[in-house]
């Protein structure tokens, strides 16, 4: 072609491309997520497993005659994961009835240890979305691990965690989960911290919420919905042994803030430095996604009891991180 003549596939800008390692339950429905709601056109899952990971990839590929065109491959070598944009990673134990996420933290480590070092290698420009539990240990450690600048490495963190308590505080109000802002802060797990001083359904503070033919929302019920988000994982993990319909949601909603450059807010795990005087450890607080990754940590209002929590929480990670070796 003539040097004068535009070729359009020299200009076009390239797909995304979504890397997910551990095509297990939560992978496997990331994967699902995503090409649903058409977040990226390029998807690839990478597994040891190499017969789940193609089973997986032939399922999901037998539907996207339905969705918005896209592709999906799936492979048990690293080598798929090469010019990723976005590597989730999912690979790893999950919890056995009864058993606290900071209880997978060495098995996890263990794996993450393999896998870091080839991502950083074969997607150098990546951003890094830890999913695997407990995530705010994953987090920090894969920091560590990769040597990428903090803003490109995060977790799921309490995304999860915040969805859980607007569902239940809409089901108590009777209101629109969508019309209700609330965040679970701090740890993914027993340590973590509802911001009830910041929340509001259509815009009315909680604290002061007195709708006419509405439930009211005393101390007591505030006490009982936090227990039952942080509760939630252990009752599905007794009832169907994983969780993932809802992490899979969560995860492709946070992969679209960062792929479409949204700046949309969302309670993923970053390093905090400074934070409330919140130093060197991984923990969720609303931050600003985009597409260069966290940008920032919003400065929400806590009230005395809410920030002493969140320093407890941290501890709480700080320990298992230190632990670790980190
Ligand atoms: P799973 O057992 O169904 O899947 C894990 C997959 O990881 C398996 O397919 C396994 O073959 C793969 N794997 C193991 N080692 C690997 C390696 N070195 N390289 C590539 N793949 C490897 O488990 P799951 O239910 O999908 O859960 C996965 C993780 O996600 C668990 O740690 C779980 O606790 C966590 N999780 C996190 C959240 C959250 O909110 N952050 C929610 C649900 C689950």
């Amino acid at each position: 072609m003539s040097p004068n003549v535009a070729d359009p596939k020299a200009s076009a800008p390239r797909n995304p491309k979504v890397a997910i390692v551990g095509a297990g339950s939560v992978g496997a429905t990331i994967a699902y997520a995503s090409v649903i709601r058409g977040v990226a056109k390029h998807i690839v899952l990478y597994d040891v497993d190499a017969a789940k990971t193609r089973a997986e990839e032939l399922d999901l590929n037998h539907g996207i005659q339905f969705v918005e065109m896209a592709r999906i491959e799936g492979s048990s070598d690293v080598a798929i994961c090469a010019g990723a944009d976005v590597v989730v990673v999912t690979a790893g134990a999950k919890q056995k009835p009864g058993q606290s996420r900071i209880d997978l933290a060495q098995a996890n480590c263990a794996i993450l240890k393999t896998i870091v070092p080839a991502i950083v290698e074969l997607a150098p420009g990546a951003i890094l979305l830890l999913v695997t539990n407990p995530v705010d240990v994953m987090t920090y450690a894969a920091l560590k691990l990769s040597g990428f600048p903090p803003r490109r490495v995060f977790g799921s963190g309490t995304v999860l965690d915040s969805s859980r308590l607007r569902f239940l505080i809409a089901r108590r109000l009777d209101v629109a989960v969508q019309n209700v802002h609330a965040y679970i802060a701090g740890e993914h797990g027993d340590s973590e911290v509802a911001l009830w001083g910041s929340a509001t359904a259509g815009g009315v503070p909680l604290e002061d919420w007195d709708a006419p033919g509405r439930a009211k929302l005393r101390a007591r019920d505030r006490t009982e919905i936090h227990a039952s988000v942080k509760n939630a994982a252990y009752e599905i993990i007794r009832g169907k042994g994983a969780t993932n319909y809802a992490i899979g949601l969560a995860t492709a909603r946070i992969l679209e803030a960062v792929l479409h450059d949204e700046n949309s807010v969302l309670p993923v795990s970053s390093l905090l430095d400074g934070y409330r005087g919140i130093r060197d450890v991984c923990l969720s607080v609303p931050c600003v996604l985009n597409r260069r990754g966290v940008e920032a940590h919003l400065p929400v209002p806590l009230a005395p009891a809410e920030e002493e929590a969140l320093k407890v929480s941290a501890e709480t990670v700080r320990g298992v991180v230190r632990g670790l070796g980190f």
